[in-house]
Order: C-alpha cells, then sequence, then structure tokens
C-alpha cells in the first residue's frame, strides 16, 4: 500500500515517506498503547507498519533507533512505579499467511541444520503480564511497557481470582502470560457504560488493558478481568525442556493455561491447527488474533536468541481481519 511501487524510490523521497510512515503509527502506537484508545482497527495499523517496515529493508541505512520498527510497545503511564524487566518482554514477528510461515520455518531448519519442533498456541489478545513469586508468593505484577521498564500493577492483579496468590512448591520464579477480559464481560461493561453516558471500549483488548491500568485497585476489582499464562522465565532452572512441558508445569503450579496448545512437528501439521483453530474465533468467549507458533526445545530457543525488538523462535501467524459478529437478536412475538 505504498503510494509509489518500492523500486521507484530514491534515498531522498524514501527519507520523505518513512518519515509520514513513523509519525502515523507513531499516533497509532501512543492511542493503542498509552491510551488504551485505538484509533484504528489492526489491520490498518498493520498495514502502515508493514509499509514501513517493507521500506526499512530497502533502505536500511535509514532506520533510526528510534524507529516504531525497533521498539516494544510504549512507555509507561506516569503515577504507576515503575518495574525493570530483568529479562526483556519482547514483542513479536508476525505474518500474514501460510506461505510467509514456510519462509520462516527453511529459515529456522537452516539456521539449526534439522527439522524444527513447534509447540503451538491461540495469539490471545490482551496484554502481557509479568508475575514475581517469592517463596511461593505472588510479590510483585508488572505490564510489558517499552519491554524494559513496565508499570507495576501489583494491587490490580491481586483483585483477579484465577491468578495464583500462593504456589503448591515455595519456589521463585517469574511467570509470564496475557490479561484479558471475556468478550461477554466486554459485552456487559461498554452495555453499562453507555447506559450512563461514559465512552465505551473499542475492542475487549482495551478494556482489559483499561481495566488493569487503573490507579485505583478497586475498579479493576469491579472489572471482569482474567489470564491464560505460558511462559516460565529460565524454564530450564525448573528442570522443563520444552514450551509443551512448561504449558503442563504452569498447569500444575495452579496457573490457568490455555487448552489448545499442540505440538506440531511439520507445516501440515501447523496448516492443520490454523484449520482446526480459525472457526473458534467465532466461539471463543475471549479474543484470539492469531496463533502463535514457538519452537518447542528450549534450549533451542535460547540458541536462536532474539532481535532488538523479538525471538527469532517464534512468530505470529495473524488472522485475516474479522468481519463483525453475529449478532443474533431475539425476537419477541406478542400475541
Ligand atoms: P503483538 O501483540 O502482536 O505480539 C506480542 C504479544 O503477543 C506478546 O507481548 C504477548 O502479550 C502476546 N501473546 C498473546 N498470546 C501469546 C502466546 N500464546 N505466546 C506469547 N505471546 C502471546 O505485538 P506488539 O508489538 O505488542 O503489538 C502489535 C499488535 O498490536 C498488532 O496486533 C497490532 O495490530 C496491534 N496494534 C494496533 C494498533 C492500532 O492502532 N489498532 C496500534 C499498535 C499496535
Amino acid at each position: 500500500t505504498l503510494p509509489q511501487p518500492l523500486d521507484q524510490y530514491t534515498e531522498a523521497s524514501a527519507e520523505a515517506e518513512l518519515k509520514k510512515l513513523r509519525a502515523q503509527v507513531n499516533q497509532y502506537r501512543e492511542a493503542y498503547y498509552t491510551k488504551d484508545a485505538p484509533l484504528v482497527e489492526d489491520y490498518v495499523y498493520d498495514a502502515a507498519y508493514n509499509d514501513l517496515q517493507t521500506l526499512e529493508k530497502k533502505f536500511p541505512q535509514l532506520i533510526t533507533p528510534d524507529s516504531p520498527t525497533q521498539l516494544v510497545g510504549d512507555e509507561t503511564l506516569p503515577g504507576f512505579t515503575k518495574v525493570r524487566h530483568a529479562i526483556p518482554m519482547l514483542s513479536m514477528g508476525d505474518v500474514f499467511s501460510v506461505d510467509e510461515l514456510k519462509t520462516f520455518d527453511d529459515r529456522l531448519q537452516k539456521a539449526v541444520g534439522a527439522a524444527v519442533t513447534y509447540n503451538a498456541e491461540l495469539k490471545i489478545d490482551g496484554l502481557a503480564l509479568s508475575l514475581v513469586y517469592q517463596q511461593g508468593k505472588l510479590v510483585q505484577a508488572s505490564t510489558r511497557g517499552d519491554g524494559v521498564i513496565g508499570e507495576d500493577v501489583t494491587a490490580n492483579i491481586k483483585t483477579i481470582k484465577a491468578v495464583p496468590q500462593t504456589l503448591p512448591q515455595p519456589l521463585d520464579v517469574e511467570v509470564r502470560g496475557e490479561c484479558y477480559m471475556p468478550i461477554s464481560s466486554f459485552g456487559k461493561l461498554n452495555a453499562d457504560r453507555e447506559s450512563r453516558g461514559e465512552a465505551v471500549f473499542a475492542n475487549p483488548r482495551n478494556a482489559a488493558a483499561g481495566s488493569l491500568r487503573q490507579l485505583n485497585p478497586r475498579i479493576t476489582k469491579e472489572r471482569d478481568l482474567s489470564v491464560w499464562l505460558y511462559t516460565i522465565v529460565k524454564a530450564q532452572d525448573y528442570g522443563i525442556t520444552t514450551q509443551a512441558d512448561a504449558l503442563r508445569t504452569l498447569g500444575e503450579w495452579g496457573f490457568p493455561v490455555n487448552p489448545n496448545g499442540r505440538v506440531c512437528r511439520t507445516l501440515a501439521e501447523v496448516d492443520q491447527y490454523i484449520d482446526d483453530m480459525t472457526p473458534q474465533r467465532q466461539t471463543l468467549d475471549y479474543g484470539i488474533d492469531g496463533i502463535v507458533l514457538k519452537v518447542n526445545d528450549l534450549d533451542l530457543q535460547d540458541q536462536l536468541g532474539n532481535t532488538v525488538k523479538v525471538p527469532r523462535w517464534e512468530i505470529a501467524y495473524k488472522f485475516p481481519p474479522e468481519m463483525a459478529r453475529t449478532v443474533v437478536h431475539k425476537i419477541t412475538w406478542t400475541v
């Protein structure tokens, strides 16, 4: 969707275009990440971001360290205590077709020199969360923020029933996952807000972010939030060797774990997973915007490492833009 074909850009015209695109993408990001009130649908943002990335790829000398392609999320909100993540909370690369998944898989196979086994999971449309336990007690919860510095939301998280305050063993551990608002609760919340003349949330993801990032935890408590956990930081320290094992262990420790994870040994199995999960989007009571493929072997993940922004061992396949949910109205006949 660039205004002119890629090969017609000169360095000067590319620089001018990049400036415009960065301003546009930054405006979308601020509304989405800082204000929890997006200006446009995700696919519009994704298209602008993709243009930016495409042009930067053609002219890598024009990449600036403050370009949105180099940054995770956004700044933290004022008023919150800041938390420094010992291990950064990164973003994720994304693709929009099965062909691009094949390119991803080919690249990994080449890097590893063998076939790669993946753990496929649903991509939950919420906000990333870190939970720190000491001696099995929840001591700190934080948002991703800009990836290095997040917001301390411990008091807010303690109001969410699904989050265990204590683990079955006195472990020191950090786990990560997604905080979300069930779609049914989002509908009720917006209906209530509308009846009170308050602004409604654009979607369940923004409702979850806006409800968790409240300075008054009493407001969070009134909102119906839940979590799915999917990461144990430094999982190998607990004798865990694969992502599938990490999910199983999180379940044993009492965390909600999404039941739809599946080990895929071939791309055909990944295709099947996508085919099986895509229709679920219409029926699940939480938002999903794609699937995530993660290298299942944790040592291999470490070996592949990260770029400044994304892990090299995982990728999101994003679903096509969603059609409006079908709302079935009940018709009451009066005789
Ligand atoms: P992302 O949200 O696409 O991917 C990274 C995140 O995925 C992680 O931080 C984690 O929170 C989440 N996630 C969900 N399920 C997961 C799982 N099973 N395993 C691991 N992680 C999982 O990346 P991003 O850089 O935070 O944001 C980009 C997204 O935000 C895009 O979807 C984009 O469309 C949207 N966005 C929209 C606007 C807008 O204006 N509409 C603006 C900015 C960003």
